[in-house]
């Protein structure tokens, strides 16, 4: 089912989600709803539960045919993902569902290993970098209440309406 998505500055996506544990069935109906939301819209590479008003530590990433990802994971749940190694520091231009008018310019690490739940409750680690990394690391983000606007060096010279 595609959930509505939250919009900054809607105050839920500013809270920190909860730990999921062992994924059950609760779960599960989130994710096949995440990726319903997440395929609503064009070019998505990943959403967060927050987005969809839901607390919990989910998030789902997918670069698969995304130019700048040439050799994509493909698609990753990251259930109570945890940064266990990263490193190097790029800027780079994002976007997000929840700010549709704006892209921004954010620091992020180039290089990460996740360790993070599957959606079968298997815990995996997952290693990459460049474009692929940024997501998974703007997804996490999500989980903590934090925004692309809260990560910009500055308002004036690093945010830039989307063209249309
Ligand atoms: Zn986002």
């Amino acid at each position: 089912m595609i959930r509505e998505v939250l919009r900054y500055p809607d105050r839920r996506l500013k809270l920190p989600a909860v730990p999921v544990g062992a994924p059950g069935p609760a779960i599960r109906r989130l994710a096949a709803d995440m990726l319903d939301t997440a395929r609503s819209f064009p070019r998505t590479v990943g959403i967060a539960a927050p987005q969809v008003g839901e607390l919990w530590r989910v998030a789902y990433v997918d670069c698969t045919g995304h130019k700048k990802v040439p050799d994509a994971l493909g698609p990753l749940w990251l259930i109570d993902p945890v940064i266990v190694e990263s490193s190097g520091e790029e800027i780079g231009r994002e976007g997000c569902l929840s700010l549709p008018e704006i892209t921004a310019n954010v620091r992020r690490a180039t290089h990460v290993t996740v360790d993070a739940t599957d959606l079968d409750g298997g815990r995996r680690r997952i290693t990459t970098s460049g474009f692929e990394a940024r997501v998974i690391l703007h997804e996490m983000d999500h989980l903590d209440g934090i925004l692309i606007l809260d990560r910009v060096a500055s308002l004036a010279l690093d945010v830039f309406a989307r063209k249309r």
